[in-house]
């Protein structure tokens, strides 16, 4: 027997793929969703977009994550850059917190 066969408390479902330790993915209405660990809320289609299509993102300057980060990201780049912090909208689990190039007003 294998150690991961001694850890049943985190055995999934076949039809269950982990993304992430808040993130699994699984057919949700026949399309593949990934969906939150903690509390069974579907948060997004599976896929490489699935972090703009989240309802429930905070977005912000980069300092409210710190003061170890600098606003004005234009001494190194060419772009604004905000924070982005993304939640499950069944239970504010954050999902993701990113550093990432302003959206020039699109909703995320
Ligand atoms: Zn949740």
């Amino acid at each position: 027997m294998s150690k991961a066969d001694t850890n049943t408390a985190h055995q999934m479902p076949a039809d269950e793929q982990a993304v992430d330790d808040n993130l699994v993915q699984r057919l949700v209405d026949g399309s593949p969703h990934y969906v939150c660990r903690h509390c069974d809320t579907p948060v997004a289609p599976a896929g490489p977009d699935w972090r703009h299509r989240l309802t429930k993102v905070f977005e912000g300057a980069p300092s409210t994550a710190g003061p170890h980060l600098n606003d004005n990201a234009r001494h190194y780049l060419d772009v604004d850059v905000v924070l982005r912090q993304g939640f499950c909208p069944g239970c504010f689990t954050a999902l993701f917190t990113e550093t990432v190039p302003a959206r020039n007003g699109e909703t995320p």
